[in-house]
């Protein structure tokens, strides 16, 4: 699994900055968290990284591979190789759960029982096994989240971006997707960019966080050192410490 690298990401959307010279490191495998106030720039990041966003300037690496480069280098979405999950499930409702997962590895013309074995083992590592030929509707909103995580490590991604996935599930579900899949991140190892305005969340996940105001990183660091010793006020009070 690759690293991923941020240098200098800036965006603005007319007169509003939404990135201001953004630089970031996730290391390879790590299970790495944007966290911030809603409008600080997180889904702007992801999709910039994911290639559905082109940012002004700046640079993004997946190892050694540079995908962006401001005017020289645009690799496209679909070659970047990133299993994305936001926040509504889109998932497709006219689907079956099957040909749902199926789906990305139709596109890239895997064969027909080549992605059958593949759905098969990938809906068993999301504890789907039993329920490939339901239809979305015929889920709960869990396990419909489960389905689109599904289908974005079915063509086994590079990295995987995940964008408040867990906002549309009760509290209680939510607290057990949060356990659940922390325990698939470290058993398949892939590097993971999560993007959450949870404090909770952030906390209880991640190996790192970073923590970011109006496109601008306040703190970077493990849940211990952002809980316990927050950079500044900011961070202190959107993580719910006291000084
Ligand atoms: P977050 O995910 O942290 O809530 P976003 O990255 O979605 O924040 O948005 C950051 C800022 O960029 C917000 O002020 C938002 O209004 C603005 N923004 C996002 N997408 C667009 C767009 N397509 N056009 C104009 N402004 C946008
Ligand atoms: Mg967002």
């Amino acid at each position: 699994m690759p690293d991923l690298t941020l240098t200098s990401l800036a965006k603005r959307f007319g007169e509003n900055t939404v990135l201001e010279n953004l630089d970031l490191h996730v290391r390879d495998g790590e299970f790495f968290t944007l966290l911030g106030p809603s409008g600080c720039g997180k889904s702007t990041t992801l999709t910039s990284i994911a290639g559905l966003h082109t940012p002004d300037r700046g640079t993004i690496a997946f190892g050694d591979r540079v995908v962006f480069d401001a005017g020289r280098v645009d690799v496209a979405p679909e070659r970047r190789n990133c299993g994305v999950v936001f926040q509504s499930y889109a998932v497709w409702p006219h689907l079956s759960v099957h040909d749902n997962v199926a789906y990305p590895l139709k596109l890239r013309r895997v064969g027909r029982s080549a992605r059958a074995a593949r759905v098969r083992e990938v809906l068993d590592l999301v504890e789907l096994g039993p329920y490939g030929k339901r239809y979305p509707h015929e889920l709960s909103g869990g396990q419909q989240q489960r389905v689109a995580l599904a289908r974005a490590l079915a063509h086994p991604p590079d990295l995987l971006l995940l964008d408040e996935p867990f906002s549309n599930l009760d509290a209680k579900l939510r607290e057990r997707a949060r356990d659940w899949l922390r325990r698939l991140q470290r058993r398949i190892g892939v590097t993971t960019v999560f993007v959450t305005h949870d404090q909770d969340e952030a906390l209880s996940m991640s190996d790192r966080i970073v923590v970011l105001d109006a496109g601008r990183v306040r703190q970077i660091g493990t849940p211990e050192e952002i809980y316990h010793a927050p950079a500044d006020e900011f961070v202190a009070d959107f993580v719910g410490t006291v000084n």
